[in-house]
């Protein structure tokens, strides 16, 4: 795992960041493959605020150059590939890849074990309930986000015990990809997949933009408009716009 080359994907740079260029569904069978042999992977899905983060932040580059996967999560991601000739980009956000690549475990009969880390204890077994429901072929189990440092090695034991083949941690960027990165190698092999505010989505507690509102990638508009505490995380944005304009310019 981190660091093992994904074969043939495609790659373009954005501020930094080596985003793998594959279509979601190709992104799913690396997952189920990965899942298959048994391996240990890591799984970042990056939209300009965690660029910006890595931008400043040393730690957070390296963990997302020896990430196994990272997936473009935002049209600004999009835009930024677009302007360094990378046309037809799709966006794999974590809440669309982990629905996908349930729902064809299910579909062929490949059970996993899902364990499910992060959001408040109501939200999460919200979610849990949702996805007994949803994927009856898969089996869940989870803990909530809010616990004490103290506590960590006590919640990784319980994942540890659970074996899951997916590790879904939800407790915000970059914490999440943090520990994702220092604790995945203590656990069975499986593969961990950063999922931020997703647990709240499936579980109820948060509503996604509807399908239209994301097909004309507004979907940052959306969540401003729903929950307008995030105004100061998506100046990230116009700073994000910015840096890519002028790496440009300065490339050239
Ligand atoms: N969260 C958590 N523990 C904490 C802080 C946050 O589990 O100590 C959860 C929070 O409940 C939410 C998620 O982390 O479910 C963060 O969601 P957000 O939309 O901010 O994350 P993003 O997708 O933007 O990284």
């Amino acid at each position: 795992m981190l660091g093992t080359s994904t074969g043939a994907a495609e790659h373009v740079h954005v501020l930094g960041v080596r985003f793998d260029l594959m279509p979601r569904s190709h992104v799913v069978e690396q997952i189920l493959g990965w899942v298959a042999e048994g391996s240990r992977h890591m799984v970042v899905t990056a939209g300009p605020e965690l660029v910006m983060q890595a931008v400043a932040d040393v730690d957070l580059q390296r963990i997302l150059h020896v990430a196994d996967l990272v997936t473009p999560d935002g049209v600004g991601i999009i835009w930024a590939a677009r302007r360094a000739g990378r046309r037809g980009v799709e966006r794999v956000s974590g809440v669309d890849l982990v629905e996908d690549v349930l729902a064809a475990a299910c579909e062929r009969h490949q059970p996993l074990r899902v364990f499910v880390l992060g959001a408040t204890p109501a939200s999460l077994s919200a979610c849990l309930a949702e996805f007994a429901r949803r994927y009856p072929g898969c089996r869940f189990a989870g803990h909530h986000g809010y616990f004490a440092p103290a506590d960590l090695p006590e919640v990784l034991e319980e994942v540890a015990r659970f074996r899951p083949n997916l590790w879904l941690v939800g407790l915000g960027q970059p914490r999440q990809e943090k520990l994702i990165f220092e604790h995945l190698r203590d656990l069975p092999a499986c593969v961990g997949i950063g999922v931020g505010g997703s647990i709240d989505v499936w579980g109820g507690t948060i509503k996604r933009a509807p399908a239209w509102v994301r097909r004309m990638n507004l979907e940052w508009l959306y969540r401003l408009l729903r929950q307008p505490a995030r105004w100061r995380r998506q100046l990230a944005l116009p700073r994000f716009a910015w840096h890519v304009i002028r790496s440009r310019r300065q490339a050239s």
